[in-house]
């Protein structure tokens, strides 16, 4: 077996399985094996009945016991119980049930004692357990405290079926190791032993097939490594960097007047970056700079007036926003200052939802010059997408774009194109060097006065109806809110809140009349433009929203945030879906709701609870976490990698940052034999980023 070979090579997955597999995006042998956990449960040490009815959260439990009387079947229709009681050595009796499972009837019989591993369920005070795994005690003497993996896993598909198939790969594939020689790990020995990283086989069997001693931190590290490795190849490898430029642009008499026209004054560190982008765009050589910035610290208007200096100038300039959402809203806000203030802009938008024929006209229009500054997404990095003297290109919320689109946009120009990227993650100066590679940094850490500070709160589920309730009075004093569920729609994690079903319940929940909508990533361009559209211009009041909102998007008259499942999103995630209210001088508030968790609080939690600064938070929560921790897999979601997370890893990430520099001065082209697997692997992960991303 092969880690390309799809998944049907494996015993027991035949078609639906596969189907279900690739809801998943799992089609290979390789896509399984890359499918690890998100968490792990540990497998418990058997109780008493006593114990397990006690627990203060009926969970899953393991009771041994001896069945009572002999099983009842009863069917309903086409489904059916088996039903038992079985007794512990106190005497104390549980109910047991599984449905559908006509078979267990004849599995077990009066007098067998087993270990039943399950989870308990409550009516009333009546206790039962549910489809529980049954064990002989010699045999569960050696599974009880090993880890159980968790997967993130679609309707149909279990943890143990997953936990199954993958084992099934690993023997599949070291068999083929063993049997043939065949290499799978292409990580050189040497970078393995300089940073202490599992072999790869190693890894992988101990992720999902972890032994109660096994170090499951370890052998994320090494994915993790691996993942970030790839990236720093990818940035090290791009010729990014400040370059001669035949573009000067000097600072211009409109931007300066439109500084004076706007209604507020700008502040320090916005004026600090202007002045640091104009010095650059004069001075011969390219601009090529990273605005950093705290979410709401105003990178927006520093863009444009440098998109304005550009275009006084007499050039064509670019803004690539990384969703629809966020690039509409660029358009319109630049076409209202643009009618507001008279501005020499003619602007256009160039999106996935543009027809056909809309497209051939900017397209044309752009090739001309007509067109002289260009808003949209990732279209604009499409091929056929040329201007005629492109001089300053744009990336908002840079973090969400793979190093492949910067070069593409920068390639749209000729040589000493200059480029700004912004962005409102937090990072420490160390990594933002290495991750953004050459770029020069400017950094602003002064928020717009006028602000109120948010106001927080961390509650569980029983405060839910007075979050309703307080949402409802924001709401009948003219103000909007956000609801941010985790899933876009039921079916997959069902034990999380999905959009759709969450908008159908808030409208039975609130009073009649209260306009709710819903969004997520998966509908239609067109559709979310229009629901977003409905909500700025106050027509919804309350926007049910996956973390799609999360980029940027700016509606002031939004005053409330509700987030559900809270303690699922990483810390910076929260702080920029916070970031949407607060936007203006009026006050806002942000409440984080917790799972249902037995009472359990989460100290991640609390950090934002008292912090509003993106660094501070960052750095706590990397603290928090500490190294080692299993649970510890949660991301913060920055930068769209799929294992690493820039906090949790950073030294790696500085490990990795060196090693990439290391191997590309010694081989540049990765050519040397040892290199092979390593190159191929890496053209790979290139493609896939790029796909996804578009
Ligand atoms: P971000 O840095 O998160 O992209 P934006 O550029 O979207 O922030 O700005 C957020 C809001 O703050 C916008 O409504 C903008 O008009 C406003 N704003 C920007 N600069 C200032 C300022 N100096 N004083 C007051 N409000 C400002
Ligand atoms: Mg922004």
């Amino acid at each position: 077996m092969r880690l390309s070979d799809e998944v049907t090579s494996i015993k027991g997955i035949g078609e639906k399985n596969a189907a279900l597999l690739k809801k998943l995006d799992i089609e290979t042998v390789g896509d399984l094996l890359y499918h690890i956990p998100k968490d792990y449960a540990r497998m418990p040490y058997p109780v008493t009945v006593r114990e397990a009815v006690k627990a203060s959260e009926p969970g899953f439990t393991a009771v041994c016991g001896v069945v009572t009387k002999a099983p009842v079947l009863k069917r309903f229709g086409s489904r059916s119980v088996v039903s038992f009681e079985i007794r512990d050595d106190l005497g104390d009796a549980l109910n047991v049930s599984y449905f559908n499972m006509p078979y267990i009837k004849n599995a077990i019989k009066k007098g067998d004692r087993r270990i039943f591993a399950g989870r308990i369920s409550a009516k009333g005070n009546r206790f039962s357990l549910n489809q529980p795994k049954l064990y002989r005690e010699a045999e569960y003497s050696s599974l009880a405290g090993t880890l159980i993996p968790v997967y993130a896993k679609t309707k149909g598909m279990s943890d143990q079926v997953l936990a199954k198939y993958n084992l099934m790969a690993l023997k599949g594939l070291s068999r083929t190791v063993n049997d043939t020689g065949l290499v799978i790990d292409h990580l050189p020995g040497e970078l393995k032993e300089k940073n202490s990283l599992s072999d790869l086989l190693d890894a992988l069997w101990v992720l999902h097939c972890p032994a109660a001693s096994d170090n499951v931190r370890k052998a994320l590290d090494r994915i993790s490594y691996d993942e970030l490795l790839f990236f720093m190849l990818t940035v090290s490898s791009s010729d990014e960097g400040r370059e001669k430029t035949e573009f000067i642009i000097p600072p211009s008499k409109v931007s300066d007047s439109l500084i004076k026209k706007l209604p507020y004054k700008l502040t320090a560190s916005q004026t600090k970056a202007i002045g640091q982008i104009r010095e650059d765009m004069q001075s011969g050589m390219s601009l090529n700079r990273l605005l950093q910035g705290d979410v709401g610290s105003g990178k927006t208007i520093v863009a444009l007036l440098a998109m304005l200096d550009a275009v006084d100038a007499g050039y064509q300039t670019a803004l690539m926003a990384p969703t629809e959402v966020l690039a509409v809203q660029h358009y319109k806000d630049i076409t209202e200052l643009t009618q507001k203030n008279d501005l020499p802009f003619k602007s256009a938008l160039l999106t996935g939802s543009v027809t056909a024929k809309q497209k051939k006209e900017i397209l044309s229009q752009l090739e001309s010059g007509e067109i002289n500054v260009l808003i949209g997404t990732h279209a604009l990095i499409e091929d056929n997408v040329k201007f005629k003297n492109i001089a300053l290109v744009i990336t908002d919320e840079q973090h969400r774009f793979g190093v492949k689109q910067r070069e593409k946009i920068r390639d749209k120009g000729k040589g000493g194109i200059h480029t700004l990227v912004m962005s409102a993650t937090p990072i420490p100066r160390s990594l933002a060097i290495a991750l953004y590679g050459q770029l020069d940094i400017t950094e602003m850490t002064d928020m717009p006065v006028s602000r109120k500070k948010i106001k927080n709160c961390v509650v569980d589920q029983s405060w839910r109806p007075s979050a309703y309730k307080f949402i409802n009075e924001q709401i009948k004093e003219g103000r909007q809110a956000y609801v941010i569920c985790p899933m876009a729609q039921p079916g997959v994690m069902e034990e999380l809140e999905n959009v759709v079903d969450y908008a159908g319940m808030l409208r039975e929940q609130m009073p009649e009349g209260t306009r709710i909508e819903y969004l997520h990533g998966k509908l239609r361009p067109k559709a979310k433009n229009e629901i977003m559209d409905r909500f700025a211009r106050g027509e919804t009041d309350i926007l049910v929203s996956t973390t799609v909102i999360e980029v940027g998007v700016n509606v002031p008259n939004a005053t409330v945030i509700l987030i559900e499942n809270a303690e699922r999103f990483g810390l910076a995630t929260l702080h920029q879906i916070r970031g949407r209210v607060g936007r203006s001088d009026m006050q806002s508030y942000c409440v984080f709701m917790e799972s249902d968790n037995g009472g359990k609080k989460n100290p991640r939690l609390e950090i934002l609870n008292g912090s509003d600064n993106g660094f501070e938070i960052a750095k706590k929560d990397l603290e928090l976490r500490g190294p080692g921790d299993i649970t510890g897999l949660v991301q913060s979601g920055e930068f769209s990698f799929r294992f690493a997370d820039i906090y949790r890893d950073s030294s790696l990430l500085l490990k990795a940052a060196e090693d990439a520099k290391k191997l590309l001065k010694d081989d540049p082209g990765l050519s040397k034999p040892e290199h092979r697997l390593l190159r191929e692997k890496l053209s790979a992960y290139r493609e896939d980023v790029y796909i996804e991303i578009l």
